[in-house]
Formats: C-alpha cells, structure tokens, sequence
C-alpha cells in the first residue's frame, strides 16, 4: 500500500511525476483534471465525491472498481465492479488519517498509470476530507450528547420518512413512547448525575432489544420513542414488552444501593394503507402512555387493543 502525503514528495525527488505527452495529449488531460477539481468540490457527500472520482478519471486510466474505506468506518463506499488487479493508498492530510482507497481492474497496472493515479489523487484527498467532516457534523447534529440516540430533530427527519416509506411500500409502522417511572424521585433520591447515568443504562437497553433497523431517539427529558418499520402492532407490543421487562429487570448499583427503575410505553400503530398523520399517531401513543401511567406504571399500552400488562 502506498501512503498519499508521500507520493508527491517522492515524484519530486526521482523526476518521474511528469510524465512526458504531446501538446494536444497534454491540453486534453489538463481540462480532465480542471473538470476533475471542479467536479469534486460540487459534493458533501463522501460516496458521491468517491463516484465523480472514479467517473471522471475514467478518460485517464481505466479503472473497474474503487472501493474506500474511512478512518471512522462511518463513510465506506463502493462504485463500479472489484477485479483481479489492485493498487491502493493511504489518504492521509496534515490532520490525520482518512482512509484507504483501493482501485482495481482485470488488467495489470503499469508504473506510468499508478504515478497518474498519484496524481489524480491529489484532487480527491481534500474534497473528500471536506465531505467526510460535513457528514460528521451531520450525525453529531442529529445525535442526543448525553444518550447517543438519536435527538428530537433526527426524529423528525426520521418520521417523516419513514412513513413516507411505509405508504409507498403499504406497510406497517409502529410507535413507541417510553417514559421513565417516578423519574423525578430518582434525581431526588440520588443526584443527578445518577439520573443521567440511568438515562444512559435505559438508552443501552432499549438499543440492546431493538433491531439496527429501528430508530431509537431520546424525545425529551426522560422520554424516548423508537421507531418499529415494517412492524404491526402485535410485534410491536412484543418489543415494548422486551424493553419494559428488561429494564424492570435491570439494578444499577449506587453507594451499595441497589437503584431499580420501571417504564411505561404507549403504543401506536400506522397501518398499511392507513392514512395516519405524524401528530395523529403521536398523540394516539401518548394516549396509550397516560393510560399506561394511569393504570399503575411499569405497563405497556397498546392504542388498538387497549390491553395492558
Ligand atoms: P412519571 O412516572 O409520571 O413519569 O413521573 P416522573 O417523575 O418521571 O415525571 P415528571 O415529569 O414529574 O419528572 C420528570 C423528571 O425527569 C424531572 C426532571 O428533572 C427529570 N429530567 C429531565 N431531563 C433530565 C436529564 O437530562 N437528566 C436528569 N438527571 N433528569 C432529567
Ligand atoms: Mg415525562
Ligand atoms: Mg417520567
């Protein structure tokens, strides 16, 4: 593997970084690279900028595949078809390591090809930290800082696409509505940042219950809502049940103090075909929520049926 911050100081130093070519050859390559440049700076997007790399140096080298493979893991991508042959280069820029970026082919590359994909990739290294930062500031934009769910704004993007997805596709979404019992003694009782904590520990089990697919969000102080696509309400009330007894069943230990907390989760179901709107299906699971309070808390309750545990 080659490491980019140092191609270019070594084509400097052995003369090879120009490789000779004809006027005409030279003024064609010259306006792919300008397009190139300009190309790349048009997106935020990390696989975009990876895909308009790969498009438009095509006229250049031939490549099949490129697949790059962030720093974070968070912005992977893979554009075109993986072949026999590989070459591949550390990003890195003056403050770190981007990533690994690998191109392949059928055909062998030849040493003139890897210096012009050298090169090129000086044109990709900074449009490419640029997009991976955005999208960085995106998530953290989106994420609570205390729980690391998802915070009321990820929410809202995430409602209104899914149900979005869910009329196209006629199917099933179902909404849950946490809300921690007696929360507010908890704090009284222990502090908090105890309360905190707990906060943290329920996140934990809620996401440890859920599918990767389903969206977690903290909604407000001690309120959290997930998501269940493709999920009718029977299942739903199956999920709610597994997080209402696995937190019920989880003890946080404090000053030899064990601290035991409860929810109650209302339920809320979009049916295929259904025409609910956000509001209607929140207020219909923030019914079920108070029912479920009101009947005694450490309860889930389910707006179709009405039945509670
Ligand atoms: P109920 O069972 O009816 O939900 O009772 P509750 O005490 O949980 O409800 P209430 O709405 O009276 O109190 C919510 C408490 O949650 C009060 C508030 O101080 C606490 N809270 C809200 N946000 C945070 C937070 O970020 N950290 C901590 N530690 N506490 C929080
Ligand atoms: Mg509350
Ligand atoms: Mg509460």
């Amino acid at each position: 593997m080659r490491d980019m911050t140092m191609v270019t100081n070594a084509q400097k130093a052995n003369g090879t970084g120009n490789i000779p070519l004809g006027a005409p050859q030279q003024d064609h390559e010259l306006s792919i690279r300008v397009r190139l440049s300009q190309a790349l700076q048009m997106s935020l997007d990390p696989t975009e900028v990876v895909s308009l790399f790969f498009h438009q140096i095509q006229p250049l080298v031939h490549i099949s595949g490129v697949i790059f493979k962030s720093a974070s893991g968070k912005d992977d991508s893979r554009i075109g078809r993986e072949s026999l042959h590989h070459c591949d280069y550390r990003l890195t820029t003056d403050e770190g390591y981007l990533g690994e970026i690998i191109f392949s082919r059928s055909k062998r590359f030849i040493e003139a090809e890897l210096m012009k994909i050298e090169q090129l990739l000086g044109a990709l290294v900074y449009p490419l930290r640029n997009a991976i930062r955005y999208q960085s500031a995106m998530r953290l934009a989106l994420l609570d800082p205390l729980t690391l769910v998802g915070n009321r704004a990820a929410l809202n993007n995430s409602l209104k696409r899914e149900l979005q997805l869910a009329n196209r596709q006629h199917q099933q979404l179902s909404l849950l509505m946490i809300d921690v019992d007696y929360f507010k003694k908890i704090n009284d009782d222990y502090g908090h940042h105890r309360g905190d904590l707990i906060l943290c520990e329920i996140a934990k089990t809620i996401q440890s219950v859920c599918r990767s697919t389903d969206g977690i969000f903290r909604y407000g102080g001690e309120e959290f809502v997930v998501l269940l696509n493709n999920t009718n309400s029977l299942g739903a009330e199956i999920i709610a049940e597994r997080i209402r007894e696995r937190i019920s069943d989880t003890h946080i230990l404090h000053n030899s103090t064990v601290i035991h907390t409860t929810v109650s989760i209302g339920i809320a179901t979009h049916k295929a075909n259904g025409n609910s709107e956000i509001e209607e299906l929140f207020e219909r699971a923030d019914k079920a929520l108070y029912a479920a309070k009101q009947s005694g808390r450490n309860r889930t309750f389910n707006s179709d049926y009405s039945d509670k545990n």
